[in-house]
């Protein structure tokens, strides 16, 4: 339904103004207004997204062909479609020191934890987006009266990169995620799509990447085939939560700790010393997987599992990726010691009799998936150890 009577005597831009304000009194840091017909006219697709799809690099990402289905008819995700508001909302958890990037790396190179990257080590955003969007929502109708509309967060096929990017919140940098010059890119974007006409608020953000490129350098598995330019099949991220078949053997070793996702093209960032911590107590960690030692992680039952990460977002890979997972981690053990010349505090001998019995046990699993992964765990542990 179409509102309004409530806004008849504001202008456009006091409009905006008064939902900028409230966005960010619902939680979020930005907010970049829209109307329909210029992001009919404005959007362009990400660069060479064609090539991208014919050429198979997103994987079993098929949703992304979805998005093209969308991408000049946003009528189909919310029928009268006028306006797209579009938000972001600040991740890190709020204890994040000042090095955070430094301290981050280094967990990197202690080889008996696990990497979960810093976005999922609390609860699950598409919650909390949802749920700030619905406030968000109920306090632009007091503004406007009554309208429709629908939240997207991740569920809906929509390009937020780009139309966050025409919102004027911020660049998509050379590591291809959404930059700005206040928060680095550690934030959630979200859209809320609305039968009420809004006027575009006019801005461009430039690419303030300039000539670095510490991402594309840093990457572990050389997933990018150039600046802007990702092979999601390369990608940790991609072969952790999205990929849920077997992880390829030559890209096994190059996985390294990182249990969940990866952050490193997001740690070496420049423009992170600039994020900033989240206004909410939802991403703060939960069962201390900042920093969680792997033979724990892999003891776990299924119920465990359930329980621990109940309201996560990891708990949408299910147990056996989980397991998966922390068993390329597990072998990876020796060869990661060797590189770093890691000196544990704690008991090897423990540690590694542990790692052994269950990789062992994990050998005979009823899941092909965890059983294939164990195995090859448990020779590159034997082999090197
Ligand atoms: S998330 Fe990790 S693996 Fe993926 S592109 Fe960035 S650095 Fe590479
Ligand atoms: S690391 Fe450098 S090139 Fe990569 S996104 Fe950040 S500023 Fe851009």
């Amino acid at each position: 339904m179409n509102g309004d009577i409530k806004s008849k005597n504001l202008s456009a831009r006091e409009i905006n103004k008064k939902i900028k304000k409230s966005g960010y009194d619902s939680g979020f840091s930005s907010v970049g207004i829209l109307a329909i017909d210029d992001l009919k006219i404005l959007n362009k697709l990400p660069q060479d997204y064609d090539d991208y799809l014919e050429a198979n690099m997103y994987g079993d990402m098929t949703y992304l062909e979805k998005k093209l289905q969308y991408f000049h008819e946003p009528d189909k995700i919310l029928p009268g479609v006028q306006s797209a508001i579009v938000v972001a909302m600040n991740y890190l958890n709020r204890e994040t020191k000042q090095n955070w990037q430094k301290v981050e790396l280094t967990k990197l190179e202690n080889p008996e934890n696990g990497y979960v990257s810093i976005y999922a080590r609390g609860r699950d955003y598409h919650k909390v987006l949802k749920k700030n969007l619905k406030i968000f929502a109920d306090k632009i109708s007091s503004i406007t009266g009554k309208f429709g509309h629908r939240a997207c967060v991740d569920s809906v096929p929509i390009f937020e990169i780009e139309l966050a990017v025409l919102g004027g919140i911020g660049w998509r940098g050379k590591n291809t995620l959404l930059l700005n010059k206040d928060q680095g890119s550690t934030f959630f974007l979200g859209v809320l799509l609305l039968d009420y006409p809004l006027e575009t608020e006019k801005s461009s953000v430039e690419d303030h990447c300039g000539t670095c490129m510490a991402c594309i350098d840093i990457c572990p598995t050389k997933a990018f085939l150039g600046p802007y330019k990702l092979n999601a099949t390369r990608c940790i991220s991609y072969l952790t939560i999205e990929h849920k078949g077997v992880i390829p053997l030559k890209l096994r070793p190059l996985i390294g700790n990182r249990i969940y996702g990866c952050d490193d093209c997001q740690l070496i960032c420049p423009w992170n010393k600039f994020a900033k911590v989240a206004q909410v107590a939802d991403f703060d960690v939960r069962n201390g997987l900042d920093d969680a030692r792997l033979v724990d992680l892999f003891s776990w039952t299924e119920s465990e599992f359930r329980d621990r990460h109940s309201g996560s977002s990891i708990l949408r890979i299910g147990y056996h990726q989980w397991l998966r997972n922390i068993a390329i981690a597990l072998g990876n053990v020796a060869s990661r010691k060797e590189k770093y010349n890691y000196r544990p505090e704690r008991s090897k001998s423990e540690t590694k009799r542990k790692a052994l019995q269950l990789l062992r046990k994990r050998i005979t699993d009823s899941s092909p998936l965890v059983s294939i992964h164990a195995s090859w765990a448990l020779s590159e542990y034997e082999s090197r150890m």
